[in-house]
């Protein structure tokens, strides 16, 4: 599937979605910053970084590989992209939602692999309540959830 298909044609909201992001995070909105923030705003699946690589060539702002690794690295420290991790070992890329009540970011959503695609989704609305007790001594810093299955692509 050609990662266009994925892309709606007309992106210039996300566009300036992805530049007032920026600006309100208190930082320099540089075209690369605004390009790759926007592919991932317009998606509603993870990319791997050959898939906004892609994409953001056939939007016409070709970004070099470490260009790109140092923007998303970039995105995820100021918290605006996260990445995730998956059974296939490519680490997948999403942009961020806040959460409107709490200026903290929703790190803790769970996510959804396709077992027939590989395809895997942000679950925003589920947060699982990672309600466990440690044994002594331990402190949980990090948790994922991820839920495997058929995603509505692959319905027979
Ligand atoms: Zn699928
Ligand atoms: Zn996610």
């Amino acid at each position: 599937m050609s990662i266009s298909s994925v892309l709606p044609s007309q992106t210039s909201g996300a566009s300036l979605q992805a530049k007032s992001l920026i600006q309100e995070a208190g930082e320099r909105p540089t075209l690369s910053r605004q390009v790759v923030l926007e592919i991932l705003l317009n998606t509603p699946r993870a990319l791997t970084h050959t898939e906004i690589a892609s994409a953001a060539a056939e939007a016409g702002n070709a970004l070099d590989r470490v260009t790109l690794y140092r923007v998303l690295d970039w995105l995820i420290d100021k918290e605006l992209a996260h990445k995730i991790a998956s059974e296939d070992r490519v680490w997948r890329f999403n942009a961020l939602s806040r959460d409107a009540q709490n200026s903290s970011s929703t790190h803790e959503h769970a996510h959804f692999q396709c077992k027939y695609c590989g395809q895997l989704y942000c679950l925003d609305e589920l947060r699982p309540a990672f309600a466990f007790t440690l044994p002594p001594g331990f402190q949980c810093e990090h948790a994922e959830l991820t839920l495997r299955g058929r995603c509505p692509d692959c319905q027979d």
